[in-house]
């Protein structure tokens, strides 16, 4: 997909909602009626995870045709259930924007499945060998509020896919709508396969049954997608965990760059669902030479400019300060602003952008709080670098090792080899916006879930396996 086509898929399920006089806002639906007794959503970690176990050793039994037949399903009805699912999870969460919700869904029909599962296999003078990807069992799934039903959505077809069951403790800004899904998914694939309990979840998700879960005999395998709390939590549970932690992904504009492509980039990724993402430019390093053409090009594009005293406002509503203990002291986000419309952050800076404003912008020092911390907001701060060097050595502070993603806009070689080589990120993309890192415009296959810290990169359904061999000696080879 290239930038045009994801502009017409937003804009069309931008004119369906409109259509529908729902417009930018979304009321909360008027009853949420949740029967008592709903397959797959249990009240207790151990309940969920026994559940998952059983409805996992019955998926075994079926073999890898019905696990084709469960992606499929979960496929079809994340597409199906876009629009429904996509204003459950708005009305819930309160953050981000319904367009980019809906979009998410039906991009989870892009997720690949068992074609990621081809054995491999060597044969010689001693036989043969090949080795197989199997399941590691039940996995507990650890999601995020800023995309909660499709990180589970996306889970269910890579971990589904590889033959395992999963149990999901979601975060509880959305662990409603989360298990919403949970139940409609689990009822579709009992009525197609008879398996019961394949997909399960905690009701009311909490840090006890997030150890719970972690201390279940039932749970094989963590895989966490969140900040860093639950990253490191699940690095010291004692189980083997797969972590999708935070980023700050940076952006580079060198003197090369086509600007206006930059530009109209920067608010196509750090616009994306007001910035949740963690994929999403968070801040922008230009260098000089072409600063002020790059700042008019951002305009031009359609991000709003906030003066000096109106970010520096901002920053003091959207930011507390807390002591390390070391005599230094670190800014800490005001989640209320998290996934907040831009016209809302501009109001809170003291100012008014245009109706349908997707960016605010700033000339910002490198020390700015917006820079230095994974804000989620759609303001981006753009600091001026001397040089090249410099605008990458910026860039890398600014992404605190993470290792997530980063972003660079040039036509210099060098320079994207030096950037890409000293960033060392899961995720590198050049001269396109973020999400086309993830298929929405730059080649390759989605998922939310992005193994950074742990370093399986874009999770696949080859990720949630255990690879096995199976040699016969001297035998089966047909060549000699
Ligand atoms: P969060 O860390 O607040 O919550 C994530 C999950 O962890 C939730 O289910 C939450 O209930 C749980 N949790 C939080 N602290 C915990 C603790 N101490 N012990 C046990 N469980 C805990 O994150 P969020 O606000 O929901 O999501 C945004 C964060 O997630 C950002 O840092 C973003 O970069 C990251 N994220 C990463 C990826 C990725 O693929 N790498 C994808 C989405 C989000």
């Amino acid at each position: 997909m290239n930038q045009q086509i994801i502009s017409a898929v937003v804009s069309e399920v931008l004119a369906k909602i409109k259509q529908e006089n729902l417009g930018g806002s979304v009321a909360a639906p008027a009853v949420v009626s949740r029967p008592s007794k709903r397959m797959g959503v249990f009240d207790t970690a151990e309940a969920a995870a026994q559940a998952a176990r059983k409805g996992q050793e019955q998926l075994r039994k079926k073999g890898i045709a019905t696990r084709v037949e469960i992606i499929n399903l979960v496929k079809s009805i994340c597409t199906e259930k876009a629009e429904e699912w996509g204003k459950l999870e708005f009305a819930e969460t309160k953050i981000g924007r319904l367009d980019h919700k809906i979009a998410k869904l039906t991009g989870i029909k892009d997720i690949p499945g068992i074609e990621w599962l081809n054995p491999y296999s060597l044969s010689g003078d001693n036989g043969i060998m090949m080795e197989e990807y199997a399941p590691f069992g039940v996995i507990a799934a650890i999601t995020p509020v800023t995309h909660s039903v499709p990180t589970i959505s996306g889970n269910i077809v890579s971990m589904v896919a590889a033959g395992n069951g999963v149990v999901f403790n979601a975060h509880p800004g959305g662990a409603g709508c989360a298990a919403d899904a949970i139940a409609f998914f689990n009822q579709a694939i009992y009525n197609k396969t008879g398996i019961e309990n394949l997909v399960t979840i905690i009701e009311k998700p909490s840090l006890d049954s997030f150890n719970d879960l972690c201390k279940s005999s039932y749970v094989d395998l963590m895989c966490v997608t969140g900040g860093p709390a639950v990253v490191n939590a699940a690095m010291q549970s004692g189980k083997r965990a797969i972590c999708a932690g935070p980023g700050n992904p940076p952006v580079v504009v060198d003197e090369t760059a086509d600007l206006d492509h930059a530009a109209r980039s920067i608010i196509l990724g750090g616009g994306f669902d007001n910035n949740l993402l963690c994929i999403g430019e968070k801040q922008v390093f230009v260098v000089d030479s072409v600063h002020s053409q790059f700042m008019d090009a951002f305009k031009r594009a359609g991000a709003h400019f906030l003066p000096r005293e109106n970010m520096k406002k901002l920053a003091g509503e959207v930011f507390t300060y807390k002591e390390d203990g070391g005599g230094c002291s670190h800014p800490v986000l005001n989640r209320d602003y998290v996934g907040a419309d831009a016209t809302k952050l501009a109001q809170v800076a003291g100012t008014s952008a245009p109706a349908g404003t997707e960016v605010l912008f700033g000339d910002c020092p490198g020390d700015c709080p917006f820079v230095e911390e994974e804000q989620m907001m759609p303001v981006i701060p753009v600091v001026r670098a001397k040089n090249v060097d410099e605008a990458i050595e910026l860039a890398y502070q600014s992404e605190h090792g993470y290792r997530h993603s980063a972003i660079m806009h040039s036509k210099n070689l060098d320079n994207l080899t030096k950037m890409g080589q000293k960033m060392d990120c899961t995720l590198f993309v050049k001269n396109g916006a973020s999400i086309a890192g993830l298929g929405m415009g730059g080649h390759g296959y989605a998922n939310f879930s992005i193994a950074t810290t742990t370093g399986e990169g874009i999770v696949t359904t080859q990720t949630f396996t255990r690879k096995r061999r199976c040699v016969m000696v001297d035998s089966l080879n047909i060549i000699r």
